[in-house]
Protein backbone atom coordinates (compact mmCIF):
# COMPACT_ATOMS: atom_id res chain seq x y z
CA UNK A 1 0.00 0.00 0.00
CA UNK A 2 2.89 2.54 0.79
CA UNK A 3 4.56 1.45 -2.55
CA UNK A 4 1.22 2.61 -4.53
CA UNK A 5 0.80 5.42 -2.48
CA UNK A 6 4.11 6.92 -3.38
CA UNK A 7 3.34 7.03 -6.64
CA UNK A 8 0.22 9.59 -5.94
CA UNK A 9 1.65 13.61 -6.33
CA UNK A 10 -0.39 14.95 -3.35
CA UNK A 11 -2.59 16.93 -5.40
CA UNK A 12 -4.08 13.76 -6.81
CA UNK A 13 -7.34 13.90 -8.10
CA UNK A 14 -9.25 10.84 -8.86
CA UNK A 15 -11.17 12.36 -12.30
CA UNK A 16 -10.00 13.07 -15.62
CA UNK A 17 -7.14 15.43 -16.42
CA UNK A 18 -8.74 17.00 -19.16
CA UNK A 19 -11.76 18.24 -17.06
CA UNK A 20 -8.89 21.10 -15.58
CA UNK A 21 -9.42 22.09 -18.87
CA UNK A 22 -13.38 21.80 -19.25
CA UNK A 23 -15.42 20.31 -16.42
CA UNK A 24 -18.71 18.75 -17.62
CA UNK A 25 -21.43 21.35 -16.26
CA UNK A 26 -25.35 22.13 -17.19
CA UNK A 27 -24.90 25.95 -18.64
CA UNK A 28 -26.06 25.33 -21.81
CA UNK A 29 -29.54 23.20 -20.50
CA UNK A 30 -32.65 23.89 -21.28
CA UNK A 31 -36.11 22.67 -20.79
CA UNK A 32 -37.14 19.68 -23.03
CA UNK A 33 -40.45 20.97 -24.98
CA UNK A 34 -43.63 19.02 -25.24
CA UNK A 35 -42.52 18.30 -29.22
CA UNK A 36 -40.02 18.00 -31.66
CA UNK A 37 -38.88 16.18 -34.54
CA UNK A 38 -35.90 13.78 -32.95
CA UNK A 39 -35.60 13.29 -29.53
CA UNK A 40 -31.51 12.24 -29.18
CA UNK A 41 -30.82 10.16 -25.78
CA UNK A 42 -27.03 10.60 -24.50
CA UNK A 43 -25.12 13.55 -25.25
CA UNK A 44 -21.82 12.02 -26.34
CA UNK A 45 -20.42 13.02 -28.95
CA UNK A 46 -22.83 10.65 -31.09
CA UNK A 47 -25.66 12.09 -29.24
CA UNK A 48 -24.40 15.58 -29.93
CA UNK A 49 -22.84 14.74 -33.70
CA UNK A 50 -26.76 13.55 -34.31
CA UNK A 51 -28.07 16.78 -32.97
CA UNK A 52 -25.48 18.93 -34.81
CA UNK A 53 -26.67 17.08 -38.52
CA UNK A 54 -30.29 17.35 -38.02
CA UNK A 55 -30.02 21.16 -37.13
CA UNK A 56 -28.04 21.51 -39.61
CA UNK A 57 -30.78 19.84 -42.18
CA UNK A 58 -33.45 21.86 -40.34
CA UNK A 59 -34.76 19.18 -38.59
CA UNK A 60 -35.58 20.04 -34.97
CA UNK A 61 -33.95 18.06 -32.21
CA UNK A 62 -33.52 18.01 -28.32
CA UNK A 63 -30.63 15.65 -26.93
CA UNK A 64 -31.67 14.17 -23.43
CA UNK A 65 -28.34 13.59 -21.08
CA UNK A 66 -29.69 12.46 -17.64
CA UNK A 67 -26.26 13.21 -15.81
CA UNK A 68 -24.29 17.20 -16.83
CA UNK A 69 -23.16 17.35 -20.00
CA UNK A 70 -19.74 15.33 -20.60
CA UNK A 71 -20.17 12.94 -17.66
CA UNK A 72 -20.21 9.69 -20.45
CA UNK A 73 -17.23 8.39 -22.02
CA UNK A 74 -16.56 11.42 -24.46
CA UNK A 75 -14.58 13.38 -21.83
CA UNK A 76 -12.78 10.88 -20.47
CA UNK A 77 -10.90 8.97 -23.47
CA UNK A 78 -7.24 9.04 -24.54
CA UNK A 79 -8.53 11.10 -27.63
CA UNK A 80 -6.53 9.28 -30.13
CA UNK A 81 -8.09 9.17 -33.69
CA UNK A 82 -7.84 6.86 -36.16
CA UNK A 83 -9.22 6.03 -39.65
CA UNK A 84 -9.81 2.59 -39.45
CA UNK A 85 -6.93 0.42 -38.68
CA UNK A 86 -8.84 -0.61 -35.38
CA UNK A 87 -11.83 -2.21 -37.26
CA UNK A 88 -11.36 -5.67 -37.42
CA UNK A 89 -9.73 -6.00 -34.30
CA UNK A 90 -11.27 -8.89 -32.31
CA UNK A 91 -12.52 -10.63 -34.76
CA UNK A 92 -10.58 -14.04 -35.70
CA UNK A 93 -10.99 -17.37 -36.36
CA UNK A 94 -13.93 -19.18 -38.40
CA UNK A 95 -17.03 -17.14 -37.81
CA UNK A 96 -19.63 -14.84 -39.82
CA UNK A 97 -18.43 -11.53 -38.63
CA UNK A 98 -14.76 -12.34 -39.18
CA UNK A 99 -16.58 -14.14 -43.20
CA UNK A 100 -18.18 -10.64 -43.71
CA UNK A 101 -15.38 -8.66 -42.10
CA UNK A 102 -13.41 -10.38 -45.61
CA UNK A 103 -15.93 -10.20 -47.81
CA UNK A 104 -16.79 -6.59 -47.26
CA UNK A 105 -13.19 -5.17 -45.81
CA UNK A 106 -13.14 -2.60 -48.66
CA UNK A 107 -16.82 -0.87 -47.59
CA UNK A 108 -16.44 -1.52 -43.46
CA UNK A 109 -12.42 0.58 -44.15
CA UNK A 110 -13.64 3.00 -46.64
CA UNK A 111 -16.67 4.08 -43.87
CA UNK A 112 -13.53 3.60 -40.94
CA UNK A 113 -11.02 6.52 -43.30
CA UNK A 114 -14.38 8.41 -43.45
CA UNK A 115 -14.85 8.83 -40.45
CA UNK A 116 -11.51 10.34 -39.60
CA UNK A 117 -12.35 12.94 -42.64
CA UNK A 118 -15.67 13.88 -40.78
CA UNK A 119 -14.45 14.64 -37.65
CA UNK A 120 -11.74 16.69 -38.97
CA UNK A 121 -14.58 18.49 -40.99
CA UNK A 122 -16.10 19.35 -38.51
CA UNK A 123 -13.73 20.54 -36.06
CA UNK A 124 -12.49 22.84 -39.09
CA UNK A 125 -15.84 23.99 -40.13
CA UNK A 126 -17.29 24.73 -36.45
CA UNK A 127 -13.85 26.20 -35.41
CA UNK A 128 -12.64 24.08 -32.43
CA UNK A 129 -9.86 24.32 -30.57
CA UNK A 130 -9.03 20.86 -29.10
CA UNK A 131 -4.81 20.44 -29.43
CA UNK A 132 -5.19 18.29 -32.85
CA UNK A 133 -1.87 16.87 -33.30
CA UNK A 134 -1.73 14.25 -36.15
CA UNK A 135 1.64 12.83 -36.52
CA UNK A 136 0.63 9.43 -36.85
CA UNK A 137 -0.01 6.52 -34.15
CA UNK A 138 2.53 3.45 -33.96
CA UNK A 139 0.53 0.51 -32.65
CA UNK A 140 3.75 -2.01 -30.88
CA UNK A 141 4.00 -5.73 -31.43
CA UNK A 142 3.69 -7.61 -28.15
CA UNK A 143 5.15 -10.58 -29.76
CA UNK A 144 6.91 -11.31 -32.97
CA UNK A 145 3.96 -13.24 -34.17
CA UNK A 146 2.13 -10.12 -33.76
CA UNK A 147 4.32 -8.58 -35.88
CA UNK A 148 3.82 -11.07 -38.49
CA UNK A 149 0.21 -10.20 -37.98
CA UNK A 150 0.45 -6.76 -38.34
CA UNK A 151 2.60 -6.80 -41.59
CA UNK A 152 -0.47 -9.35 -43.07
CA UNK A 153 -2.80 -6.49 -42.79
CA UNK A 154 -0.80 -3.46 -43.86
CA UNK A 155 -1.61 -3.50 -47.90
CA UNK A 156 -5.16 -4.03 -47.00
CA UNK A 157 -5.35 -0.76 -44.73
CA UNK A 158 -3.06 1.17 -47.47
CA UNK A 159 -5.66 0.11 -49.93
CA UNK A 160 -8.84 0.32 -48.52
CA UNK A 161 -8.72 2.98 -45.61
CA UNK A 162 -5.42 4.56 -47.15
CA UNK A 163 -4.01 4.99 -43.49
CA UNK A 164 -0.52 5.51 -45.01
CA UNK A 165 1.01 2.88 -42.83
CA UNK A 166 4.48 0.65 -42.63
CA UNK A 167 6.13 -1.90 -40.83
CA UNK A 168 9.18 -0.64 -37.84
CA UNK A 169 10.80 -3.10 -37.49
CA UNK A 170 12.39 -3.74 -33.48
CA UNK A 171 16.10 -2.10 -35.14
CA UNK A 172 14.13 0.93 -35.68
CA UNK A 173 11.76 1.14 -33.24
CA UNK A 174 13.30 4.43 -31.35
CA UNK A 175 11.59 6.45 -34.39
CA UNK A 176 9.07 5.89 -32.90
CA UNK A 177 9.23 5.64 -29.14
CA UNK A 178 12.11 6.09 -26.79
CA UNK A 179 11.72 1.79 -25.48
CA UNK A 180 12.70 -1.40 -26.68
CA UNK A 181 9.51 -2.73 -24.91
CA UNK A 182 8.18 -4.04 -28.14
CA UNK A 183 9.48 -6.42 -31.00
CA UNK A 184 8.68 -3.30 -33.48
CA UNK A 185 5.19 -2.56 -34.84
CA UNK A 186 2.79 -0.63 -37.54
CA UNK A 187 3.14 2.83 -37.80
CA UNK A 188 -0.14 4.57 -39.61
CA UNK A 189 0.37 7.88 -40.54
CA UNK A 190 -3.13 9.11 -41.10
CA UNK A 191 -3.48 9.01 -37.08
CA UNK A 192 -3.61 11.57 -34.24
CA UNK A 193 -4.68 12.62 -30.98
CA UNK A 194 -7.10 16.09 -29.75
CA UNK A 195 -7.59 16.79 -26.58
CA UNK A 196 -11.41 15.32 -25.96
CA UNK A 197 -12.79 17.23 -23.21
CA UNK A 198 -12.34 20.33 -25.70
CA UNK A 199 -13.69 18.54 -28.91
CA UNK A 200 -16.58 17.35 -26.61
CA UNK A 201 -17.23 21.23 -25.61
CA UNK A 202 -16.69 22.58 -29.05
CA UNK A 203 -19.61 19.82 -30.51
CA UNK A 204 -21.80 20.84 -27.99
CA UNK A 205 -21.73 24.55 -28.14
CA UNK A 206 -21.99 24.08 -31.97
CA UNK A 207 -25.06 22.01 -31.46
CA UNK A 208 -26.62 24.60 -29.35
CA UNK A 209 -25.64 27.56 -31.98
CA UNK A 210 -27.04 25.17 -34.12
CA UNK A 211 -30.39 25.76 -32.25
CA UNK A 212 -30.70 22.00 -31.06
CA UNK A 213 -32.39 21.90 -27.59
CA UNK A 214 -30.12 21.07 -24.71
CA UNK A 215 -31.34 19.31 -21.74
CA UNK A 216 -28.47 18.19 -18.53
CA UNK A 217 -30.14 16.28 -15.75
CA UNK A 218 -33.45 15.16 -17.79
CA UNK A 219 -32.98 10.98 -18.24
CA UNK A 220 -35.20 9.59 -20.99
CA UNK A 221 -37.11 7.23 -18.11
CA UNK A 222 -39.41 5.39 -21.33
CA UNK A 223 -40.28 5.07 -24.75
CA UNK A 224 -43.98 4.46 -26.18
CA UNK A 225 -44.76 4.32 -29.99
CA UNK A 226 -48.00 6.36 -30.63
CA UNK A 227 -49.09 6.74 -33.72
CA UNK A 228 -46.09 6.83 -36.76
CA UNK A 229 -44.05 8.87 -33.57
CA UNK A 230 -43.30 8.38 -29.89
CA UNK A 231 -43.72 9.68 -26.43
CA UNK A 232 -40.44 9.71 -24.47
CA UNK A 233 -41.08 9.99 -21.01
CA UNK A 234 -38.87 12.28 -18.68
CA UNK A 235 -39.56 13.64 -15.09
CA UNK A 236 -39.94 17.03 -16.77
CA UNK A 237 -42.65 15.69 -18.78
CA UNK A 238 -43.40 13.36 -21.80
CA UNK A 239 -42.18 14.69 -25.04
CA UNK A 240 -43.57 14.27 -28.59
CA UNK A 241 -41.14 13.45 -31.42
CA UNK A 242 -41.51 11.55 -34.80
CA UNK A 243 -37.96 9.74 -34.33
CA UNK A 244 -35.92 9.00 -31.40
CA UNK A 245 -32.48 7.86 -31.50
CA UNK A 246 -30.39 5.61 -28.64
CA UNK A 247 -26.75 7.20 -28.62
CA UNK A 248 -25.74 5.86 -24.90
CA UNK A 249 -22.94 3.53 -25.83
CA UNK A 250 -20.90 2.58 -22.54
CA UNK A 251 -24.07 3.68 -20.56
CA UNK A 252 -26.96 1.47 -22.28
CA UNK A 253 -29.44 0.63 -19.61
CA UNK A 254 -33.22 -0.13 -19.25
CA UNK A 255 -34.43 1.85 -21.53
CA UNK A 256 -33.82 -0.29 -24.52
CA UNK A 257 -32.97 -3.61 -22.59
CA UNK A 258 -32.98 -5.34 -26.60
CA UNK A 259 -30.08 -2.99 -27.26
CA UNK A 260 -28.57 -3.47 -23.59
CA UNK A 261 -28.34 -7.49 -24.39
CA UNK A 262 -26.32 -6.57 -27.86
CA UNK A 263 -23.63 -4.30 -25.98
CA UNK A 264 -21.18 -5.29 -23.41
CA UNK A 265 -19.60 -2.01 -20.93
CA UNK A 266 -16.22 -2.67 -20.51
CA UNK A 267 -14.16 -0.07 -18.20
CA UNK A 268 -11.08 1.44 -19.32
CA UNK A 269 -9.13 3.46 -17.19
CA UNK A 270 -6.36 6.23 -17.56
CA UNK A 271 -3.59 8.29 -15.48
CA UNK A 272 -1.80 11.26 -16.06
CA UNK A 273 1.38 12.09 -14.56
CA UNK A 274 2.42 15.50 -13.09
CA UNK A 275 5.03 17.32 -15.35
CA UNK A 276 7.46 15.37 -16.82
CA UNK A 277 11.18 15.98 -15.68
CA UNK A 278 12.24 15.75 -20.01
CA UNK A 279 10.34 16.72 -23.42
CA UNK A 280 7.61 14.33 -24.03
CA UNK A 281 9.50 14.45 -27.40
CA UNK A 282 12.36 12.65 -26.02
CA UNK A 283 9.53 10.02 -25.11
CA UNK A 284 7.45 9.97 -28.19
CA UNK A 285 9.01 11.27 -30.57
CA UNK A 286 6.62 14.08 -32.41
CA UNK A 287 4.02 13.50 -29.96
CA UNK A 288 2.52 10.46 -31.75
CA UNK A 289 0.16 8.19 -29.95
CA UNK A 290 0.95 4.65 -29.11
CA UNK A 291 -1.19 1.59 -28.85
CA UNK A 292 0.06 -2.07 -28.29
CA UNK A 293 -0.75 -5.62 -29.52
CA UNK A 294 -1.70 -6.64 -26.00
CA UNK A 295 -5.07 -8.64 -25.21
CA UNK A 296 -5.43 -6.21 -22.54
CA UNK A 297 -3.97 -3.49 -24.59
CA UNK A 298 -2.44 -0.24 -23.33
CA UNK A 299 -2.85 3.32 -25.11
CA UNK A 300 -0.67 6.47 -24.63
CA UNK A 301 -0.02 9.42 -25.63
CA UNK A 302 2.14 12.86 -24.49
CA UNK A 303 -0.68 15.89 -23.11
CA UNK A 304 -1.59 18.07 -26.08
CA UNK A 305 1.39 20.93 -24.41
CA UNK A 306 3.96 17.65 -24.40
CA UNK A 307 4.34 18.12 -20.82
CA UNK A 308 2.71 15.08 -19.15
CA UNK A 309 2.00 11.32 -19.99
CA UNK A 310 -1.89 10.55 -20.63
CA UNK A 311 -1.24 6.36 -19.73
CA UNK A 312 -4.36 4.36 -20.77
CA UNK A 313 -5.76 0.62 -20.60
CA UNK A 314 -7.70 -1.73 -19.25
CA UNK A 315 -6.30 -2.22 -15.56
CA UNK A 316 -9.50 -3.58 -14.89
CA UNK A 317 -12.56 -4.60 -17.06
CA UNK A 318 -14.43 -2.76 -14.58
CA UNK A 319 -14.98 -0.06 -12.68
CA UNK A 320 -11.94 -0.42 -9.63
CA UNK A 321 -11.07 2.30 -7.14
CA UNK A 322 -7.72 4.28 -7.71
CA UNK A 323 -5.67 2.30 -5.50
CA UNK A 324 -6.60 -0.68 -7.91
CA UNK A 325 -5.96 0.88 -11.07
CA UNK A 326 -3.38 3.30 -10.55
CA UNK A 327 -0.46 1.03 -9.34
CA UNK A 328 -1.51 -1.54 -12.34
CA UNK A 329 -1.35 1.51 -15.20
CA UNK A 330 1.95 3.12 -13.80
CA UNK A 331 3.76 0.12 -13.56
CA UNK A 332 2.61 -0.67 -17.35
CA UNK A 333 4.19 2.61 -18.23
CA UNK A 334 7.52 2.06 -16.15
CA UNK A 335 7.78 -1.42 -18.04
CA UNK A 336 7.51 0.94 -21.28
CA UNK A 337 9.49 3.57 -20.47
CA UNK A 338 11.60 2.60 -17.26
CA UNK A 339 13.21 6.73 -17.23
CA UNK A 340 9.74 7.69 -15.90
CA UNK A 341 10.21 5.92 -12.48
CA UNK A 342 9.56 8.21 -9.49
CA UNK A 343 7.09 10.63 -11.66
CA UNK A 344 3.57 10.57 -9.96
CA UNK A 345 0.45 10.83 -10.50
CA UNK A 346 -2.25 13.96 -10.19
CA UNK A 347 -4.86 12.46 -12.12
CA UNK A 348 -6.87 8.70 -12.41
CA UNK A 349 -10.13 7.84 -13.83
CA UNK A 350 -11.99 5.60 -15.44
CA UNK A 351 -15.20 5.41 -18.12
CA UNK A 352 -17.13 3.00 -19.91
CA UNK A 353 -16.74 1.63 -23.61
CA UNK A 354 -19.29 -0.53 -25.32
CA UNK A 355 -18.43 -3.57 -27.16
CA UNK A 356 -20.82 -5.19 -29.60
CA UNK A 357 -21.06 -9.32 -29.63
CA UNK A 358 -19.04 -8.61 -33.14
CA UNK A 359 -16.70 -6.36 -32.11
CA UNK A 360 -18.11 -4.00 -35.08
CA UNK A 361 -19.66 -0.50 -34.75
CA UNK A 362 -23.54 -0.46 -35.13
CA UNK A 363 -26.04 1.88 -36.63
CA UNK A 364 -29.32 1.14 -37.72
CA UNK A 365 -33.34 0.66 -36.40
CA UNK A 366 -34.85 -1.70 -33.67
CA UNK A 367 -38.43 -2.02 -33.26
CA UNK A 368 -38.30 1.80 -34.96
CA UNK A 369 -35.67 3.06 -32.63
CA UNK A 370 -32.99 4.42 -34.23
CA UNK A 371 -29.86 3.33 -32.66
CA UNK A 372 -25.41 4.04 -32.90
CA UNK A 373 -23.47 2.02 -30.15
CA UNK A 374 -20.34 -0.27 -30.02
CA UNK A 375 -17.54 1.81 -30.18
CA UNK A 376 -14.86 -1.39 -29.17
CA UNK A 377 -13.09 1.29 -27.52
CA UNK A 378 -13.02 3.57 -30.65
CA UNK A 379 -15.49 6.20 -30.56
CA UNK A 380 -14.08 9.58 -30.99
CA UNK A 381 -14.03 9.89 -34.84
CA UNK A 382 -17.02 6.74 -34.75
CA UNK A 383 -19.10 8.16 -33.12
CA UNK A 384 -19.00 11.14 -34.56
CA UNK A 385 -18.84 9.37 -37.83
CA UNK A 386 -22.33 7.46 -37.02
CA UNK A 387 -24.44 10.21 -35.27
CA UNK A 388 -23.69 12.69 -38.31
CA UNK A 389 -24.58 9.58 -40.97
CA UNK A 390 -27.61 8.51 -38.19
CA UNK A 391 -28.89 12.42 -38.98
CA UNK A 392 -28.35 12.18 -42.73
CA UNK A 393 -30.51 9.02 -42.43
CA UNK A 394 -33.39 10.67 -41.07
CA UNK A 395 -32.93 13.80 -42.96
CA UNK A 396 -33.33 11.76 -46.19
CA UNK A 397 -35.79 10.00 -45.01
CA UNK A 398 -34.99 6.69 -46.45
CA UNK A 399 -34.37 3.26 -45.56
CA UNK A 400 -31.68 1.94 -47.31
CA UNK A 401 -28.73 1.40 -45.46
CA UNK A 402 -26.41 4.81 -45.47
CA UNK A 403 -22.80 3.06 -44.76
CA UNK A 404 -21.67 -0.52 -44.15
CA UNK A 405 -22.02 -0.28 -40.77
CA UNK A 406 -26.19 0.60 -41.19
CA UNK A 407 -28.62 -2.03 -40.79
CA UNK A 408 -26.17 -4.86 -40.23
CA UNK A 409 -27.51 -7.80 -38.22
CA UNK A 410 -26.43 -6.73 -34.40
CA UNK A 411 -26.00 -10.08 -32.74
CA UNK A 412 -27.04 -11.16 -29.02
CA UNK A 413 -26.76 -13.90 -27.08
CA UNK A 414 -29.03 -16.15 -24.83
CA UNK A 415 -26.28 -16.15 -21.90
CA UNK A 416 -26.11 -12.80 -21.81
CA UNK A 417 -28.48 -10.70 -20.11
CA UNK A 418 -26.88 -7.16 -20.53
CA UNK A 419 -24.98 -7.10 -17.47
CA UNK A 420 -21.13 -8.63 -17.59
CA UNK A 421 -20.37 -7.52 -14.10
CA UNK A 422 -19.33 -11.31 -13.16
CA UNK A 423 -17.77 -12.43 -16.33
CA UNK A 424 -15.23 -9.27 -17.40
CA UNK A 425 -13.32 -10.56 -14.02
CA UNK A 426 -13.14 -13.66 -15.41
CA UNK A 427 -12.15 -12.79 -19.09
CA UNK A 428 -9.90 -10.38 -17.97
CA UNK A 429 -7.50 -12.56 -16.27
CA UNK A 430 -8.05 -14.88 -18.62
CA UNK A 431 -6.74 -12.16 -21.08
CA UNK A 432 -3.82 -11.27 -18.65
CA UNK A 433 -2.72 -14.89 -18.40
CA UNK A 434 -2.63 -15.39 -22.08
CA UNK A 435 -0.89 -11.99 -22.51
CA UNK A 436 1.59 -13.45 -20.13
CA UNK A 437 2.09 -17.07 -21.73
CA UNK A 438 2.55 -15.14 -25.66
CA UNK A 439 5.27 -12.88 -24.33
CA UNK A 440 7.50 -15.44 -22.56
CA UNK A 441 7.25 -17.64 -25.54
CA UNK A 442 8.72 -15.06 -27.51
CA UNK A 443 11.43 -14.42 -25.17
C1 LIG B 1 -10.99 5.65 -20.59
C2 LIG B 1 -11.43 5.65 -22.03
C3 LIG B 1 -10.49 5.84 -23.03
C4 LIG B 1 -10.89 5.89 -24.37
N1 LIG B 1 -9.96 6.21 -25.33
C5 LIG B 1 -10.36 6.38 -26.61
C6 LIG B 1 -9.45 6.86 -27.57
O1 LIG B 1 -8.30 7.18 -27.28
N2 LIG B 1 -9.89 6.97 -28.87
C7 LIG B 1 -11.17 6.65 -29.21
O2 LIG B 1 -11.52 6.75 -30.40
N3 LIG B 1 -12.07 6.25 -28.29
C8 LIG B 1 -11.71 6.13 -27.00
N4 LIG B 1 -12.63 5.78 -26.07
C9 LIG B 1 -14.02 5.56 -26.49
C10 LIG B 1 -14.79 6.87 -26.65
O3 LIG B 1 -14.63 7.68 -25.53
C11 LIG B 1 -16.26 6.53 -26.84
O4 LIG B 1 -16.38 5.65 -27.92
C12 LIG B 1 -17.12 7.74 -27.14
O5 LIG B 1 -16.93 8.77 -26.22
C13 LIG B 1 -18.58 7.30 -27.13
O6 LIG B 1 -19.40 8.41 -27.36
P1 LIG B 1 -20.96 8.23 -27.21
O7 LIG B 1 -21.59 9.52 -27.52
O8 LIG B 1 -21.40 7.06 -28.02
O9 LIG B 1 -21.18 7.79 -25.68
P2 LIG B 1 -20.91 8.58 -24.31
O10 LIG B 1 -20.00 9.73 -24.48
O11 LIG B 1 -20.54 7.57 -23.30
O12 LIG B 1 -22.34 9.19 -23.98
C14 LIG B 1 -23.46 8.38 -23.67
C15 LIG B 1 -24.32 9.21 -22.73
O13 LIG B 1 -25.62 8.61 -22.62
C16 LIG B 1 -26.14 9.04 -21.37
N5 LIG B 1 -27.33 8.23 -21.07
C17 LIG B 1 -27.40 6.89 -20.89
N6 LIG B 1 -28.69 6.52 -20.67
C18 LIG B 1 -29.45 7.65 -20.69
C19 LIG B 1 -30.83 7.91 -20.54
N7 LIG B 1 -31.72 6.93 -20.31
N8 LIG B 1 -31.28 9.20 -20.62
C20 LIG B 1 -30.39 10.21 -20.86
N9 LIG B 1 -29.05 10.01 -21.01
C21 LIG B 1 -28.57 8.74 -20.95
C22 LIG B 1 -24.96 8.83 -20.43
O14 LIG B 1 -25.11 9.57 -19.24
C23 LIG B 1 -23.79 9.30 -21.31
O15 LIG B 1 -23.43 10.63 -21.03
C24 LIG B 1 -12.26 5.70 -24.72
C25 LIG B 1 -13.21 5.52 -23.71
C26 LIG B 1 -12.81 5.48 -22.38
C27 LIG B 1 -13.85 5.30 -21.32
Amino acid sequence: MSTSKSIFHPSFKARPWWWEAWTPNNALSQDPPAKTDVVIVGAGYGGLATALELRRNGIDAVVLERGDFGVGASTRNGGMISGGVNLGKGLGGKNQAAEEFARRKAEFLGAGADSLSVIEDIIAREKIECGVIKKGRFVGAWTPRHYDEQAAKIEMFNKYADVGAEMIPRERQREMISSDYYFGGMYARRSGHLHPALYYKGLLEAAHRAGAILCANVEAERTEKVGTGWRVLTAKGPIQAKEVVIATNGYTGDLTPRLKRRVVPVASHIIATEELPMPATELIPELRSIADTKRVLTYYRPSPDGKHMIFGGRARFTAAPPEVSAPVLYQYMIDRFPQLKGIRITHVWTGNVAFALDYMPHMGTDQGLHYLLACNGNGVAMMTYLGTQTAKKIAGGSNAPINPFDGRDFPDNPFYNGDPSWILPLIGAWYRTRDWIDRKRAA
